[in-house]
């Protein structure tokens, strides 16, 4: 699912409709590759055309459900490639015909500006790292719950009066407990991580993070939740979805 979606997304950053199953879209894919299966060769239409990942979509692979790694093929091509890589399989299927066949394939994927060589481990480490983040947060909470609830129980009221007073004031910066969420990190839009104060955020169960804006000249200082910060755009200057409070 996290391909499927990572996918729709990467095609509509290149300014494509997303990649489904329309009629449209497979007739674009059979005109491109004449109506032949971009492997064998044989002849192929709307009713028998079979779509193939040129970089399968498996979790080392992670190839996208995406323009421009979706190709056709026929059935039979389809079942046996499987997981092999394209170009090897090419060889095999193709003879003579693969130096042809493999440019009219490179064509394919250079016209829809597919990247092969996207770094996806780091988009799945993040997921990942954010599954673990939620869960260190209701962790968190419920160890806070806990303590909160035996303090009461052991402090006097005037320790209490004390406590309160502190707490009131205070104003400590925090680092998260993953790697996006640490004081100083610099996501890939140049958005820098100045830290929580244990707000709660709008998504569930999450702080919400200060985030200020690197790019020269702007400097806008919002509120993100932590889920968020690998990816936060500036709202000021990138076009970013508005800031939450911090
Ligand atoms: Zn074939
Ligand atoms: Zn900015």
């Amino acid at each position: 699912m996290f391909l499927q979606d990572v996918g729709k997304y990467y095609d509509q950053a290149r300014g494509f409709e997303p990649f489904g199953p329309k009629v449209g879209q497979k007739d674009e894919l059979l005109q491109f590759f004449n109506y032949e299966c971009c492997f064998c060769g044989v002849g192929i239409d709307r009713k028998s055309l079979s779509q193939d990942h040129l970089i399968p979509m498996n979790k080392s692979a992670l190839g996208l459900n995406a323009w421009g790694n979706v190709v056709p093929c026929c059935q039979s091509c389809n079942n046996e490639k499987q997981q092999e890589s394209w170009k090897e399989f090419l060889a095999v299927k193709a003879g003579i015909e693969k130096p042809n066949k493999e440019q009219r394939i490179n064509d394919f994927v250079l016209l829809k500006n597919y990247d092969p060589s996207l770094n996806l481990n780091e988009f799945a480490d993040n997921l990942y790292e954010d599954v673990g983040q939620v869960a260190m947060t209701l962790i968190n909470l419920r160890y806070r719950q806990a303590q909160k609830g035996i303090e009461r129980l052991l402090e006097s009221p005037v320790d209490k009066a004390a406590k309160h007073s502190q707490s009131s004031k205070k104003k400590v910066w925090m680092n998260g407990s993953t790697k996006t969420t640490q004081i100083g990190f610099i996501n890939r839009n140049n958005q820098k991580n100045l830290g929580t104060r244990g707000i709660e955020g709008t998504d569930h169960g999450q702080s919400s993070y200060k985030i200020k804006c690197q790019i020269t000249n702007c400097g806008h200082e919002y509120g993100s939740n932590g889920t968020d910060i690998f990816q936060r755009k500036c709202p000021n200057c990138q076009g970013g979805k508005p800031g939450i409070s911090y």
